[in-house]
């Protein structure tokens, strides 16, 4: 079993912290919030003072945080982790960010001959908690096969996309393809109510039908049709409307740079974006159901 080192213990990091504590790693923790810390604790993980203590004499270091700035600040520059860690250490970085931002810090960590692997996830805090995500890897064979074992204590599809980087590119696609699903599910579901449809029995039909996807499968943005998902809980926890378009963001910047029409993800970054506006952005994205609403709450 590996010495690892977690930082960033969020809606996502905290259970996969967890996870890899029951999988039987010794696992040393680092986040800003202290109560997140303390959760962590609680689930038989270590604490540490900083992302350095946390990280110093581990096999394996992986971030899960929100945004590439944070990942460029744990890493780079004198006070980052890249400076101090062991030749032995590999570094996973789980977050969502720019493929740029994954190949500059795979590059900087090179030049130190450590290993790096882009890793991030699919599955949402659902699969975080079932230790069921999906890991879209980007790296060479060598880190991808170091990774897995270590992976497999959180996820249940372990995928190679390729060079660093290539796990980001996918990851990105994916979740454009995401609130493309999504926001098209609420549409359609307020158009049946619209028409006195019960939300729970078209989505079942939808659902067995040539409609069916994610949100509707898993996801159900409407409140109260389906149990322990965000739509139920007054659309606390889960996945940010700010972190979905952070995302959307990152796949229009590509867009741009690889001359990639992308019309559908275009109009549900602005959808995302017009919601985030409106004073939702710390809500899951499901809540996007609101804008399809007369009366928003
Ligand atoms: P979150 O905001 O819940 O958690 C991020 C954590 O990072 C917070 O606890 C914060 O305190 C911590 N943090 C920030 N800067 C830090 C630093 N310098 N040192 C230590 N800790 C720091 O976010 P999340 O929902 O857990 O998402 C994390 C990443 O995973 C994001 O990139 C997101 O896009 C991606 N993701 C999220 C989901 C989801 O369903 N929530 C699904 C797939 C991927």
């Amino acid at each position: 079993m590996a010495k690892i080192a977690f930082i960033g213990l969020g809606n996502m990091g905290g259970p996969m912290a967890g996870n890899l504590v029951k999988a039987g790693h010794d696992v040393t923790v680092f986040d800003l919030s202290s109560a997140a810390v303390e959760h962590a604790v609680s689930e038989g993980a270590v604490a540490a003072d900083s992302a350095k203590a946390a990280a110093a004499d581990k096999d394996c270091v992986i971030t899960m945080l929100p945004a590439g700035q944070h990942v460029e600040s744990v890493y780079l520059g004198e006070g980052g982790l890249l400076a101090c860690l062991s030749q032995q250490t590999l570094v996973i970085d789980s977050s969502t960010i720019a493929p740029e931002t994954a190949r500059k810090v795979a590059e900087a960590a090179t030049e130190r001959g450590i290993t790096f692997l882009d890793a991030p996830v699919s599955g949402g805090v659902g699969g975080a908690k079932a230790g069921t995500l999906s890991f879209i890897c980007g790296g060479d064979d060598a880190a991808f096969e170091r990774a897995k074992p270590i992976l497999e204590g959180m996820g249940k599809n372990i995928f190679h996309a390729g060079a660093h980087g290539a796990g980001q590119v996918a990851k990105i696609c994916n979740n454009m393809l995401l609130a493309i699903l999504m926001s098209g599910t609420c549409e359609a579901l307020a158009l049946g109510v619209k028409n006195g449809l019960d939300p729970a029995v078209l989505s079942e039909i939808m659902k067995q039908s040539s409609g069916g996807n994610w949100a509707l499968n898993v996801y159900n943005p409407w409140p109260g049709v389906m149990e322990n998902v965000p739509a139920s809980r007054e659309y606390e926890g889960g996945f940010l409307v700010n972190l979905m378009n952070k995302d959307l963001g990152l796949a229009f910047d590509n867009a741009i740079k690889n001359q990639a029409a992308i019309p559908m993800g275009s109009l549900a970054r602005n959808l995302f974006s017009l919601h985030a506006v409106k004073g939702n952005g710390t809500l899951d994205f499901s809540s996007i159901q609101r804008l399809f609403l007369e009366s928003e709450h």
